[in-house]
């Protein structure tokens, strides 16, 4: 069976950031990219809070080029994901989902986070037909047309500034009576033409066939002026948020009510010894890829402590 001292699962910018570090360690780590290659990052446009790029950069350019950096001291980056893991004796066994199995000394957990949906069964019947929860993927298949998009928050600000650049009209359906987004975000959208946001909307359905043709809508749910209408559009975006890749880990490693892996403190220490967590998977609060990249660095020096001790 193959074994590595330093296994990184995930390919955001918190496992690409591990495998620099873990490389250049000497710990020949093996890196897993999971499902979506380069993680969160390469469905965002412009990355403009990374330091370092003063105009700033390209989310997929960003993460081709942590990959490369990875690689270049040796990181031995591979296609595939993570179908299991035992953590039950050391070294730890991790089934691949080509069935072969790895046993590792340290694994570093940097699997992020998933967009979550409303959890109408209309979102499954119109995934691909007009539901989708990127707007980055997605947009271009709705150029001219009318979208709208769910949520107040930083992401779905991005997203209907991006989709405005290429639809006719964008609504932003928020359930509050305000953006949660930071100011500087809120004022773009609130001052973009293409973009009409609909304060206090919640939506309890889609309709259209084959294809969405809009969203049955609510206002001021539970409030006195409550009032039910159908809005016509052809693609609906989620912006909702996001939920952490950790069911895997789970019971073995502990997690908040949320999912969030639990971490000893400012550490990337896991309750299992040798195990890491870097990255949204375990970062409820900041969420942000510079924050993701430090945990990832944290993660593989203390991968390293751990294999010295
Ligand atoms: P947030 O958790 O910040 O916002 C989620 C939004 O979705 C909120 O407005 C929330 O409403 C709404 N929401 C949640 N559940 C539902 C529901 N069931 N129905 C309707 N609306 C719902 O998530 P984001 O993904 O926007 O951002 C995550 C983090 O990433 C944040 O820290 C953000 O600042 C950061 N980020 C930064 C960016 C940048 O700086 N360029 C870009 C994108 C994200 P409510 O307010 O009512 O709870």
């Amino acid at each position: 069976m193959e074994s590595t001292k330093c296994l990184i699962i995930g390919s955001g910018p918190a496992g690409f950031t591990a495998a620099i570090y873990a490389s250049r360690a000497n710990l020949n780590p093996i890196l897993y990219e999971g499902q979506q290659s380069g993680g969160q990052l390469i469905t965002t446009t412009v990355v403009e809070n990374f330091p370092g790029y003063p105009q700033g950069v390209g989310g997929y350019d960003m993460m081709e080029d942590m990959r490369a950096q990875a690689q270049r001291f040796g990181a031995d980056i591979r296609m595939g994901s993570i179908t299991s893991v035992d953590f039950s004796s050391r070294p730890y066994a991790v089934t691949i989902d080509d069935g072969s199995t790895i046993q590792a000394e340290t694994i570093i957990i940097a699997t992020g986070a998933s967009a979550k949906y409303l959890g109408l069964e209309d979102e499954k019947k119109y995934a691909g037909r007009g539901v989708s929860a990127c707007a980055t993927c997605d947009g271009f298949f709705f150029r001219k047309k009318t979208v709208a998009v769910v949520g107040g928050g930083d992401t779905a600000c991005e997203e209907a500034n991006y989709l405005a650049s290429l639809c006719e009209k964008v609504y932003l359906i928020v359930r509050k009576g305000y953006l949660r987004a930071s100011e500087i975000m809120q004022k773009r959208v609130l001052e973009n033409p293409k973009i009409e946001v609909l304060f206090k909307h919640n939506t309890e359905g889609l309709y259209g066939e084959p294809k969405l043709q809009g969203a049955h809508l609510v206002k001021n749910l539970g409030e006195a002026g409550e009032q039910r209408y159908d809005l016509a559009i052809d693609g609906f975006f989620l912006a909702i948020g996001h939920k952490p890749n950790s069911d895997l880990f789970k019971p073995a490693v502990e997690t908040d009510a949320e999912g969030y892996i639990k971490t000893d403190g400012p550490t990337p220490c896991t309750n299992v010894p040798g195990v890491f967590a870097a990255g949204d998977v375990a970062d409820p609060r900041y969420r942000q890829a510079i924050c993701a990249a430090a945990s990832g660095c944290k993660a593989a020096m203390e991968a390293e402590r751990f294999l010295n001790r």
